[in-house]
């Protein structure tokens, strides 16, 4: 299957219930240049030098694209991020918050962002941890930042739908409506779990090559 046919696929089974995310990282230019073509909009990124690089001389181009942080900012990046990106989907701590509060002021951009949760409290993984979200929403919208989701990366060991399932509840319970949960080995599992944003990268892309 083509990268037109794996995105037309999966928009296909998502039927206007969740936007597409599609995880761009890693992925050779000729790969990029296709799921344009096709007229793919909203990709994601992890690592904010490498995304610049893909993606600052497309955006001229493509006026329309959205472009999402989905891996860890270090503070010394915040304003790179916020001048390249449109969504940071992973705030996880108060220097973070405070980094990209003065970020937006100093660009006069002022991007939605997302709150990272550590739904399954591994001490290796990015995220604030759920008891702690409450004291971080807080400082978040105290500082000015538009918070407007949550996001996670469930353990990889585990049964995903559980961590979905506390994702939405802890979103619902916090009045957040974007949801961005489910990669190419769970996306229908995070679907059914209300997910508005599925971040998938190999099942539109094909394998990543880090060689
Ligand atoms: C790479 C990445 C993805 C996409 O993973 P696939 O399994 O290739 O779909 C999703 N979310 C995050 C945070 C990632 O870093």
């Amino acid at each position: 299957m083509s990268i037109a046919d794996n995105i037309a696929e999966i928009e296909a089974a998502l039927d206007g219930r969740a936007k597409l995310v599609a995880v761009s990282k890693v992925q050779p230019d000729e790969r990029i240049e296709e799921a344009l073509a096709a007229g793919h909009r909203l990709y994601g990124e992890n690592r904010v030098q490498e995304a610049h690089s893909r993606w600052s001389d497309r955006r001229a181009a493509h006026p329309d694209l959205t472009l999402h942080l989905i891996g860890p900012l270090q503070t010394n990046k915040a304003k790179q991020a916020v001048e390249l990106f449109d969504v940071i989907e992973t705030v996880d701590r108060p220097k973070l918050v405070k980094a990209l509060a003065k970020a937006m002021a100093e660009t006069g951009r002022n991007l939605d962002c997302y709150i990272q949760v550590n739904t399954g409290d591994e001490d290796q993984k990015a995220g604030v941890a759920p008891t702690d979200l409450p004291a971080l929403l807080d400082t978040a919208i105290t500082a000015g930042l538009n918070i407007t989701g949550l996001m996670c990366i469930p353990p990889i060991d585990e049964e995903p739908a559980m961590h979905f399932g506390l994702l939405k509840k802890l979103a619902t319970r916090h009045n957040l409506p974007n949801l961005s949960m489910g990669m190419s080995g769970d996306w229908q599992t995070a679907l059914n779990f209300g997910a508005t944003h599925l971040r998938i990268g190999t099942a539109v892309f094909g394998a990543r090559d880090y060689a």
